[in-house]
């Protein structure tokens, strides 16, 4: 995860989150370690009423539903750089991966695999 977008990611639950306690404080130390220029881009968004930073899911911007190129999504999950949605112009925002509920796998031994044709010498 690029911390950068992590910082963005929680600036913007807490402004979109006017219930949390302390909000104010933590809002503006938020705000003082993003670059003025990632900031500006952000309050742009916001100012429309729209949210700046938009989650990445099966490699789909959430907010926009395009596709989100797979070179954009491995430099996500590489947390290498920060990426805006080509489409909407949303930061993007590649949650942690979470391991989906697996479904009670069918009993199976390791050894299950009998070689029914093992006798059998390969002429
Ligand atoms: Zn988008």
């Amino acid at each position: 995860m690029h911390e950068l977008i992590n910082t963005v990611w929680k600036l913007q639950s807490l402004e979109f989150d006017e219930t949390a306690p302390g909000r104010a404080d933590q809002i503006a130390g938020l705000r003082a370690k993003i670059p003025l220029q990632v900031l500006g881009h952000y309050d742009r968004l916001r100012a429309r009423g729209k949210k700046g930073v938009s989650i990445v899911r099966n490699q789909v911007c959430t907010a926009c539903h395009m596709q989100v190129p797979l070179g954009a999504v491995m430099t996500l999950m590489r947390g290498a750089d920060i990426q805006l949605c080509e489409c909407c112009g949303r930061y993007l925002y590649l949650p942690d991966p979470v391991e989906p509920p697996k479904p009670p796998a069918p009993k199976k031994s390791p050894k299950a695999k009998a070689k029914p044709n093992a006798h059998l010498s390969p002429a």
